[in-house]
């Protein structure tokens, strides 16, 4: 899967979160060989969760869609993987990128408010982090952008 396809899949993913009411972020990991082992949307609601009622602030679309990678994995190392997400991670997903050592980082739109990859903050590329994952901005960006505008817009 290139990443643009890849990127379309997490499109729709955050299209199913907004269709929640929540804010619509989608993230997929994929292997090596660029297969899809891992998908996550943000659902601090806790729509992730078994009974479907408790809520978790922390449900962030790409620490769930590692946390899924690295269940199906088994094992937590994704060095040889690829996280996609809409946005731009946050600091708390940029630091769950590094407890993960994920190989790269591939997102969409920027985040001038909590952007984490190079926006507000640089926590990948930070030199006291040994481990750097590569970071590619900007895929399919209008795109990734105009749905959380959308989503907000309609919110007001
Ligand atoms: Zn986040």
């Amino acid at each position: 899967m290139t990443n643009d396809e890849a990127m379309e899949r997490a499109l729709a993913l955050a299209a199913d979160a907004a269709a929640d009411g929540e804010v619509p972020v989608g993230a997929l990991v994929l292997d090596a060989d660029g297969r899809v082992i891992g998908e996550g949307r943000n659902a601090r609601g806790g729509q992730t969760h078994d009974d479907h009622a408790q809520p978790d602030p922390l449900a962030h679309a790409e620490v769930l869609a590692m946390r899924a990678a690295a269940a199906r994995l088994g094992t937590w190392n994704l060095a040889d993987c690829t996280l996609v997400v809409t946005l731009e991670p946050c600091p708390m997903c940029a630091g769950a990128c590094l407890q993960t050592h994920v190989g790269r980082i591939v997102f969409g739109a920027w985040d001038a408010k909590l952007g984490a990859c190079g926006s507000i903050w640089d926590i990948p590329r930070d030199p006291h982090v040994g481990h750097a994952p590569e970071v590619y901005g900007g895929v399919r960006e209008a795109e990734c952008a105009r749905i959380l505008a959308d989503f907000f817009a309609a919110r007001r």
